[in-house]
């Protein structure tokens, strides 16, 4: 035996721990975007409800402003009707004029009635957007907290992947290359766990049952022995 497959299983499990760090921080970096992306769309879903409140108050104003312009057109008509009044010459004439203010004197009421209520509905409009305002405010604050929470927690995860990496780099001369190509496969392949322990006859990474005889091929340390059915390699911890 050209190398001490004991120890380089040793060094095999040193590496497993740090990749198992590495494989779950890498995990909980790729994941934590999703966190405030929740959040995002709840604060940009109420920004556009804002938007489109804002709209509509707007819209009402410039339906106002037509009213109040219809409603002066209105009046002017009625002085003008009233002005030709006794001018005129028959009863008839005059009954038919006073119908026609009378007409018009109305018409004018409705409009007034309509600003009033446009009035109205700009105050409720006006209310809603303070309330929603408040709520936006609210969901920003909570996804500028959020947000920072996470971007934090990224730069620790890079941090600790950046002191593993070192470590990692530590161990790998320990390990023959052909080896550590072997496990490296398997970690890409098996989520992580590249060697997995053998516990009550199974198989720590699938939890296969191991027989006794894989057992004793692995105790006499002559090669590497992987499990039948996940692949991973296999070892033994020491008794004492
Ligand atoms: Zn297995």
């Amino acid at each position: 035996m050209a190398i001490d497959l004991k120890s380089q299983l040793g060094a095999l499990v040193s590496l497993q721990q740090l990749d198992s760090e590495i494989y779950a921080l890498n995990n909980e970096k790729t994941a934590k975007p999703q966190e405030i992306k929740a959040l995002e769309e709840v604060f940009e879903s109420k920004k556009r409800g804002l938007a489109e409140l804002e709209k509509k108050s707007l819209d009402v104003q410039k339906q106002r402003k037509g009213k109040e312009l219809e409603l002066v057109s209105n009046a002017e008509a009625v002085k003008k009707l009233q002005g030709q009044l006794y001018s005129l010459k028959t009863n008839k004439e005059f009954a038919a004029m006073q119908q026609q203010i009378s007409d018009a004197t109305a018409d004018g009421a409705v409009i007034e009635e309509q600003i009033i209520l446009s009035f109205d509905e700009s105050d409720k409009i006006k209310a809603q957007v303070e309330a929603e305002n408040v709520k936006l405010k609210e969901e920003e604050n909570k996804f500028t907290e959020q947000k920072k929470k996470v971007d934090e927690r990224i730069k620790e995860i890079d941090n600790r992947l950046s002191q593993l990496k070192a470590q990692r780099e530590q161990i790998i001369p320990q390990v023959e290359k052909k080896m550590l190509g072997d496990y490296e496969r398997i970690l890409q392949s098996r989520q992580g766990l590249a060697i997995a322990v053998v516990k009550d006859d199974s198989c720590g990474g699938c939890h296969m049952h191991v027989p006794p005889q894989v057992i004793n091929l692995i105790k006499m340390y002559d090669h590497i022995i992987t499990c039948e059915m996940c692949n991973r390699i296999l070892y033994i911890e020491d008794e004492e």
